[in-house]
């Protein structure tokens, strides 16, 4: 026998990482069951500590507790969707984090202009974050919360080498936590980013770097210097668990509850964090078939957003087995933020053009039955008109 208890009513014995119960997630998600229960002595997790962080990465609200060592409960029991699942309230809140979590799962949307006879494609919009209007509310939120339990930000300065979007919400966030966020922009960011940044109440550092990635090192020894928090999205796995747990399984609660025939996964990577994510949860959930497709820059072009992958990404490096990396160019991908404007009255921003055109290549003449495919929109073409 065992009893179901909530899990932010127990604190763990000790901290896993992410990388000591990998390997127990992937089962976890591919039997769809956890394989045995907790113990728990004073409120505390004894025994089963794995157990613990593999379903509290995953976003499980329920833990099963008892001492059988054959106890195999389903994730349906634990409930395991209670996160993504829409609410339904008055859609009055008290707080931008009450609002961040009410809006999802975000809209999936049917793109006509590249929908047909056998393939339907749905638009995952990113922009229905509202903080950033993009994908990066998730991460910076995420990222914040899980610092926020060891570290307190309260009174503290958190810093992060970012192209716009994370900025933006990092900046907005990090003084909900009664801290402050220091961002380091690089050259190709946009004036958005800076501005509202800023607007937001961050601290600007931009004098630096072509890529995001080139000013890590000025934030690691800022930091040391300074004290600040380095947020580290580019490392920090929380940014690959949030996706995860959210973006992830939104995905497979969407498709499952629409009856979707999901074959495959496009988008496209900058950290890597939500199409890592993705890969691994679908790959253990429906198997090695399921295509995932990640957009990178074609050599030599600029896509807001995203980088080629050879330029060094952990999760999607370490973690992914199954993904298919198609270059765009920037060309092809503002094509489709034009087809899909006129075609289907939604203007969505450069990465998200580039998810459809690799999406468009990898399947070519389409399948032989109706097949349904998800491209993640991170953000809104609102921002980037002087490139359209
Ligand atoms: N698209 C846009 C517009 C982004 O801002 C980002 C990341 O900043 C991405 C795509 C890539 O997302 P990820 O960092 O999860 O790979």
């Amino acid at each position: 026998m065992y009893k179901l208890v909530s899990i932010g009513s127990v604190k763990p014995a000790k901290r896993l990482s992410l990388w000591d119960v990998l390997d127990l997630m992937e089962e976890i998600l591919r039997s769809w069951r956890v394989p045995s229960c907790v113990r728990v002595r004073d409120s505390e997790v004894v025994e089963g500590v794995e157990v613990y962080w593999a379903l509290r990465n995953l976003g499980a609200s329920l833990l099963p507790v008892g001492s059988e060592t054959n106890c195999s409960v389903s994730l349906e029991k634990l409930g395991f969707f209670d996160d993504v699942s829409p609410r339904r309230d008055t859609r009055v809140y008290h707080d931008i984090r009450d609002l961040l979590r009410a809006s999802w799962p975000t809209p999936l949307l049917q793109l006509k202009s590249y929908s047909n006879d056998t393939i339907r494609v749905w638009a995952k919009l990113e922009w229905y974050n509202p903080i950033s209007l993009s994908i990066k509310d998730r991460t910076a939120w995420w990222i914040l919360e899980s610092l926020n339990e060891y570290t307190r930000i309260k009174g503290k300065v958190v810093a992060d080498a970012t192209s716009s979007n994370f900025g933006i919400a990092l900046a907005a966030l990090a003084r909900k936590y009664g801290g402050r966020a220091r961002i380091y922009l690089p050259k190709s960011a946009g004036q958005l980013g800076r501005k509202v940044a800023r607007l937001m109440g961050g601290e600007v550092f931009e004098e630096g770097g072509d890529m995001t990635v080139d000013l890590i090192p000025r934030v690691v020894e800022d930091s040391k210097r300074h004290g600040y928090v380095h947020a580290n999205q580019f490392m920090n796995d929380e940014n690959f668990i949030a996706h995860l747990r959210f973006t992830a399984k939104e995905i497979h609660f969407q498709a499952r509850e629409s009856r979707l025939k999901l074959a495959g996964i496009a988008g496209s990577v900058g950290t890597s964090g939500h199409m890592a994510a993705i890969e691994f949860y679908f790959r253990s959930v429906a198997g090695g078939e399921f295509r995932v497709i990640a957009a990178q820059p074609a050599r030599g072009d600029t896509i807001p957003g995203i980088r080629r992958t050879e330029t060094g990404m952990v999760w999607l490096n370490l973690i992914s087995k199954n993904i298919e990396v198609i270059d765009v160019t920037l060309e092809e991908s503002l094509e489709a933020i034009k087809k899909v404007a006129r075609e289907d009255g939604i203007l969505i921003g450069p990465s998200g053009g580039a998810a459809l055109a690799a999406l468009e290549k990898f399947v070519g003449e389409g399948a032989d039955t109706m097949e349904d495919y998800v491209a993640i929109i991170p953000d809104t073409g609102y921002k980037y008109l002087d490139m359209l």
